[in-house]
């Protein structure tokens, strides 16, 4: 789902390109009036039907059509309800398994106001709500049957060239912090999906390339202003509000409130990295990678890589198993690089290989691959404290070769490792909500298909994902990354946040006692 060709740019039409970044112009311009997206009568019904936990827990009385056109004028920005082509926009989702799990309107907000204003209204009326950024949950955690507070309305991203600050206000994503950054010669650890929004990422920490020199992502937060279930705005650091900021950093997005900014204390770009990329194919991936993973133990934290295994498809038969190792190094040549990576070349040669020194945003762009347009795919993950003995990348390159995947049969499969350690691993366990802090790899085991593919070679390719999921049990943890939601999942919370669950838990209880925030894997 991450790691394919290059290009990728959204799932939702481009915001301007600036470094103050404008609402979606596509999203405000719809040229209806707010009263023309009040629901129509046959939709009256949606109120009872939406009648959820909520209500039974507030006693609170289902939205009437009156209540909605109350919301709708409560608010600077603007409800969408089904029908109108805004709506349609505001409720694409990335994993398209889920995108028939339409709401019964979206609040696309303009203000923190805004959110507290929707929130008492699906208090008040036992309306489910969701939060919607980037639209990038793996299970359609940004989308339901209530009522979906989309943030897009309000992006901005600012850079305070004084202090190094950037505040990302809304839903910002990585290419908005990255054309924010850019003028200043700064950049936060954001991923390498241009798309993926920043909230969703940050609360569930945020991996990328750079995370090994300088942390996860919420690693750099400074601050977080959100909306509680009470409907009050807070600003959470390390001195108001410590245990809400405490949980902000890792404990997943959804849970504890709707956070309306981030604040990042950014990084000074180095002027060049060196980009590296090997490939190899067949049984040559698992000496490949037992020889990476050799290097990668003693690498400078400046090495960012992900060692990705997936499968060339034949027509029939099995298909070919391939890794390709890739990332840059920051502040090492070119030279040196390739000296760096000699060992593993004298291990198993490459059919391909590439090392070439560029400047940090060009690498960038480089290393955003494309992911093409929205499908459907289901993902798994796990965290490895500890090398993968010879045993171990063998089951890899073996189930790989097992693989449900033949030209033109619309399945994929590919299973990235991230490398981990670094300055991730010198942050103790507890010190933020982030548990994952002494892994040398996080795996993904990522399958992916069409809407067109036949049910029954989906229904083997699944099979095939959990079984070889299970086969890496025993060279692994069971914890797994919270940014990666994985319905299938015995134990969640406890894979999500292992030794943190029971303060997240407490801090649950705090900021949101009548389980306002609620979803299939929220902190209960
Ligand atoms: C193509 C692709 C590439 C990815 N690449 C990376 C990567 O490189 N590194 C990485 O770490 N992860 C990556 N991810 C995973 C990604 O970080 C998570 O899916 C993340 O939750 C997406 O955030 P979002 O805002 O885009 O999604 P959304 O679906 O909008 O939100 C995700 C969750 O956060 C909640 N949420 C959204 N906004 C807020 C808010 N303002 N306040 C509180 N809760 C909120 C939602 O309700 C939902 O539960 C990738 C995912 C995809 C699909």
């Amino acid at each position: 789902m991450r790691l394919g060709p290059r290009g990728e740019r959204s799932n939702r039409p481009n915001r301007e390109d600036t470094g103050d970044v404008k609402p979606n112009p596509c999203r405000m311009s719809d040229p209806r009036s707010r009263r023309e997206f009040i629901v129509d009568a046959g939709r009256l019904a949606l109120g009872a039907a939406l009648a959820g936990p909520l209500t039974a827990l507030t006693q609170a009385t289902p939205p009437t059509k009156v209540d909605w056109n109350q919301l709708a004028r409560n608010l600077d920005g603007t409800l969408l309800m089904p029908g109108s082509p805004a709506y349609t926009e505001a409720t694409l989702i990335r994993n398209l398994r889920y995108a028939k799990n339409l709401p019964a309107a979206v609040a696309s907000v303009k203000t923190a106001r805004d959110v507290a204003t929707s929130i008492r209204f699906a208090r008040d009326h036992g309306v489910p709500l969701v939060t919607r950024s980037g639209g990038h949950s793996f299970a359609g955690y940004s989308t339901g049957p209530g009522l979906v507070i989309d943030l897009n309305g309000m992006t901005r991203v600012t850079v305070d060239p004084t202090t190094g600050r950037m505040r990302c206000v809304g839903a910002a994503t990585n290419e908005d912090v990255a054309v924010a950054g850019q003028p200043h010669g700064r950049a936060v650890a954001g991923g390498q999906c241009p798309t993926v929004g920043i909230p969703g990422f940050t609360l569930g920490g945020g991996l990328g390339f750079y995370m090994r020199q300088h942390g996860l992502a919420i690693d750099a937060l400074v601050e977080t202003e959100m909306v509680t279930a009470d409907g009050k705005v807070v600003t959470a650091n390390r001195a108001e509000h410590p245990e809400l900021f405490w949980a902000c950093r890792g404990g997943g997005g959804g849970n504890f409130g709707i956070n309306t900014s981030f604040t990042f204390q950014t990084f000074v770009v180095p002027a060049h990295v060196t980009i590296f990329s090997l490939t190899w194919k067949g049984d040559a991936c698992a000496r490949a990678f037992l020889a990476f993973q050799e290097l990668l133990q003693e690498a400078p934290d400046g090495l960012g890589a992900v060692a990705h295994f997936a499968v060339d498809a034949q027509e029939t038969g099995s298909p070919t198993p391939t890794l390709r190792v890739f990332g840059q190094v920051a502040s090492m040549s070119a030279e040196r690089t390739e000296r760096m990576f000699a060992r593993v070349e004298a291990r198993a040669k490459p059919i391909e290989r590439l090392f070439r020194s560029e400047t940090f945003w060009a690498a960038k762009e480089w290393l955003a691959e494309d992911t093409g347009p929205p499908n459907a795919f289901a993902e798994r993950s796990r965290y490895f404290p500890r090398p993968l003995g010879r045993s171990g990348a063998e089951a890899i390159v073996d189930a790989l070769s097992r693989a449900p995947v033949r030209t033109g049969n619309g399945l994929s499969v590919e299973t990235p490792f991230f490398a981990w350690g670094g300055a991730v691993n010198r942050v103790d366990p507890t010190a933020t909500a982030f548990y994952h802090r002494r892994d040398l790899w996080l795996q993904a085991v990522s399958a992916s298909w069409s809407l067109e593919a036949d049910p029954e070679d989906v229904q083997r390719l699944r099979e095939w994902q959990d079984t070889f999921y299970q086969r890496m049990a025993r060279y692994g943890s069971d914890r797994a990354y919270q940014n990666f939601v994985d319905p299938r999942l015995k134990d969640p919370l406890r894979a999500y946040y292992a030794g943190n669950l029971a303060r997240l838990r407490r801090i649950k209880r705090a900021y949101d006692p009548g389980n306002v925030f609620t979803f299939a894997q929220s902190i209960r």
